[in-house]
């Protein structure tokens, strides 16, 4: 065998090797090969205007303009400029080395002179190799702005030769001529190129022309400060974004330049519709071209409700998901904009708080996610998020507290929290606990009970109980006992009776002595079971809970005229025919009576009558 020698080298890449990757591995969407093209040539007008504001440039700007073109008999798309232009030297130097950008050897030649770093959208060095996604050959014809200058011409086939002549052209700038691959034809049509370009070209700051009209808006608001904006201005702007969308509620306008740049305006919808929430979502943008609307990652999870859009440089783009999350800057977006967020909520609050709660059921889920997903939210949301009780009024966690305190304690200085997720349900239990002085607060949302756990978990000896987990005098255990009118045998009894008539393992039977008002039986199942069950359920996964069959209580009042009628009954058929319709009458109480029970209900007491 041959002793392996020790060395050291550069691995070398043949940029025939690496060229077919970039060509078809670069963007799985071949759409942005026109974004790519277009931004360069908003970057090449950008940089003249800079450069005649640093007096660097002495002619006339003219009207500073990019140029769609589609020719579909000579099969071509050619995107135009009367920016910068190339000479010869630049084009060998910016386009035949791969990888290498103009637009960042430009921000460090000016970096001292230029004020507004966000002006230029180049900086990978790549974008303009997109070109052959799509065409078979590239065309550049370009006259640099410098005097003097010889127009030059650069054509490649998309292998890595290319030729370099001397070219006709009068005016200043750059036209890039595709000659779309065969394969590629589809993008010879204008309405395919208008889409594309009303998607990504839509705000770029520099006017974009197609088929003789401008495409985009070049100055969004977003760009603008917020003391230059109208409450119409945001309003207008939210129906260019969303047409189909009724009024948002409120927005936010986020501007910020250290530690990382972004710009943006979040409009908070109406929460009318789930499926429009799914469409309209939160774009993303890059020096006002749009990158993507799958903003996961970038805005916080419990945000991805809110719409509008998001203009930050200082978002990677071009690299994997993982990548993203990990990424320092995404990170402290995230922080910022949740900040952001319950800053405007709390002025509002405060601002106006009979708004606040005529806004709040339409927020309250962003608001009851934001305080289940994070920390640093509910620090700031436990001061103005609301409940909201039976009789629709509003208050906040320590005005509830106040509120209740006094009533609902239990005999172990917890307070008990009352609620219902569905008044029409559970209305005789809601009845039955207004009856006693006590409040039940409404907690019908879907996060509703993930919100209850949080605030268990959250605030001090405080415990929700709904309102048909118990019998009346257990829901809120003050440790007082209510005297039963029937003795311990009786009791017994009266229970073995219900078991007999019932027949049904599932059912726990206790006999209680409630007040007379109170129903004669009562169905309930207790908070801990309903809530695993309920979470099971949700979750959609096997569980121990999701398995176990339900289980109730059948509680017996004791002191209810009926039941004491059922004790003294003799005749065996009739007392079995009490227990049933009053067990009937407390499942019908709870909507849980249906199918063949119910008809066999009805007729029974359509009899009996
Ligand atoms: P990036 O835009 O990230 O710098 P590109 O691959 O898109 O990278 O472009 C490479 C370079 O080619 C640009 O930085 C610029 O110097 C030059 N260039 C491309 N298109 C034009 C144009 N229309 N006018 C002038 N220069 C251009
Ligand atoms: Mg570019």
């Amino acid at each position: 065998m041959e002793a392996v020698q020790n060395e050291k080298g550069q691995i070398s890449i043949h940029t025939e090797n690496i060229f077919p990757i970039i060509k078809k591995f670069l963007y799985s969407d071949h759409e942005i090969f026109l974004r790519e093209l277009v931004s360069n040539a908003v970057d090449a007008t950008q940089k003249l205007r800079q450069l005649s504001s640093f007096g660097e440039f002495g002619g006339e700007l003219g009207d500073l303009k990019v140029t769609v073109s589609l020719d579909e008999e000579a099969k071509t798309i050619t995107v135009s400029d009367n920016g910068i232009g190339m000479t010869a030297d630049e084009v060998k130097k910016y386009i035949n080395q791969i990888a290498f950008s103009g637009a960042t050897d430009f921000l460090e030649k000016y970096k001292d002179k230029t004020d507004d770093k966000g002006q230029i959208i180049g900086h990978f060095g790549l974008g303009f190799y997109s070109a052959f996604m799509v065409a078979s050959t590239v065309e550049i014809v370009s006259k640099s702005y410098r005097d003097n200058a010889e127009p030059v011409r650069w054509v490649c086939d998309g292998s890595t030769e290319f030729e370099l002549t001397a070219a006709e052209k009068t005016e200043r700038g750059t036209d890039i001529i595709l000659h779309i691959a065969p394969d590629s034809e589809e993008f010879l049509n204008k309405g395919r190129l208008q889409s594309i370009l009303d998607k990504y070209a839509r705000f770029l700051p520099v006017s974009v022309e197609f088929d003789g009209k401008i495409v985009n808006n070049t100055a969004p608001i977003w760009t603008k400060s917020p003391a230059e904006l109208t409450d119409e201005d945001y309003k207008t702007f939210y129906k260019e974004l969303y047409p189909m969308s009724e009024e948002p509620l409120f927005w936010i306008h986020l501007n910020v330049d250290y530690p990382f740049n972004l710009t943006g305006i979040l409009y908070f919808p109406r929460i009318k519709n789930e499926l429009r929430f799914q469409r309209e979502k939160i774009q993303l943008y890059s020096r006002q071209v749009f990158i993507t609307d799958e903003v996961k990652d970038v805005v916080p999870d419990f945000l991805m409700m809110l719409h509008g859009v998001i203009d930050s440089p200082d978002i990677p783009l071009n690299v994997s998901r993982s990548f993203l999350q990990a990424d320092s800057n995404v990170k402290k977006i995230n922080g910022y904009i949740t900040r952001k967020v319950a800053d405007k909520l709390n002025e509002l609050f405060n601002a106006d708080r009979k708004a606040f709660e005529d806004k709040f059921d339409d927020i309250s889920l962003f608001i009851k996610y934001g305080i289940l997903s994070d920390e640093k939210f509910w620090e700031k949301a436990k001061n103005f998020v609301l409940l909201k009780n039976t009789d629709g009024v509003y208050t906040t966690l320590d005005e509830y507290r106040e509120k209740v305190q006094a009533n609902q304690t239990d005999k172990n200085e917890t307070l008990v929290i009352l609620y219902t997720s569905d008044r029409k349900q559970q209305h005789s239990y809601i009845e039955s606990a207004t009856r006693r002085g006590y409040d039940v607060l409404l907690m019908d949302n879907v996060i509703d009970s993930h919100f209850i756990n949080a605030l268990e978990q959250k605030l001090e000896k405080v415990h929700f109980q709904r309102v048909d987990a118990d019998s009346i005098d257990k829901l809120i255990d003050k440790g007082l006992n209510n005297e039963s009118v029937l003795s311990e045998v009786d009791q017994t009894k009266l229970k073995e009776v219900f078991e007999q008539v019932l027949d049904n393992k599932m059912l726990n039977v206790s006999v209680e002595a409630q007040p007379t008002d109170e129903l004669p039986v009562t169905i309930t199942m207790p908070e801990f079971m309903r809530r695993m069950k309920d979470m099971a359920a949700l979750s959609g996964e096997q569980s121990f809970y999701g398995n176990l069959p339900a289980t109730y209580n059948v509680v017996v009042n004791a002191n209810h005229p009926l039941i004491n009628k059922i004790l003294t009954e003799a005749d065996g058929d009739a007392q079995k025919l009490l227990v049933k319709q009053l067990y009937d009458l407390a499942l019908l109480s709870q909507n849980m009576l249906t199918g063949a029970e119910l008809t066999a209900f009805v007729r029974r007491t359509v009899e009996k009558l």
